[in-house]
C-alpha cells in the first residue's frame, strides 16, 4: 500500500518576481525568467487551489495515480483512491500543508480567475 505524501509548489521568491518586473521595465525580456517566474505562479496556484478543494469541496488528488477521491475530511478518516492502492489519514494531509501558506483566505476571486485562465490555457492546447 502506497502513502506518497502530497507535494506542493513552494512560494515564488519576491526578488525573482521584481527582477520580472525591473527587467520588463528597461524593454528586456529574459524568456528564462518569464518561465521561471509564470510557471512557478503557476504550479503555486494549482497547489492552492487543490488544498481548497480538499478541505472546501472534499475532493482531493491521488498523488499517486491523481484521481479524483471524494473524501471527508475529519481527523479520524483516512483519504483512500480506489483506482490504486494510495491512502493517507487526513491528520498526514494536514501536516503537508501546514504551514505553507496555502489557504486561499480572503481572495476567493482568485479561485475562480484561475479556473478560467486554466481551461483557456487547456482550450488553446486543445486539451
Ligand atoms: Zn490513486
Amino acid at each position: 500500500m502506497s502513502s506518497e505524501r502530497p507535494t506542493w509548489a513552494p512560494r515564488l521568491p519576491r526578488r525573482e518576481i521584481a527582477r520580472l518586473y525591473e527587467t520588463d521595465a528597461r524593454g528586456i525580456v529574459n524568456e528564462d525568467l518569464v518561465n521561471e517566474v509564470g510557471y512557478g505562479l503557476f504550479a503555486r496556484c494549482r497547489s492552492v487551489l487543490a488544498v481548497e478543494e480538499a478541505y472546501g469541496e472534499r475532493k482531493v488528488q491521488c498523488p499517486s495515480c491523481r484521481a479524483q477521491i471524494r473524501s471527508d475530511p475529519r481527523k479520524d478518516k483516512i483519504i483512500s483512491c480506489t483506482a490504486c492502492d494510495w491512502s493517507l489519514p487526513w491528520t498526514e494531509f494536514r501536516r503537508t500543508t501546514r504551514r505553507k501558506c496555502l489557504d486561499i483566505g480572503g481572495t476567493p476571486e482568485l479561485s475562480q480567475t484561475f479556473k478560467q485562465w486554466q481551461a483557456n490555457l487547456k482550450r488553446s492546447q486543445g486539451l
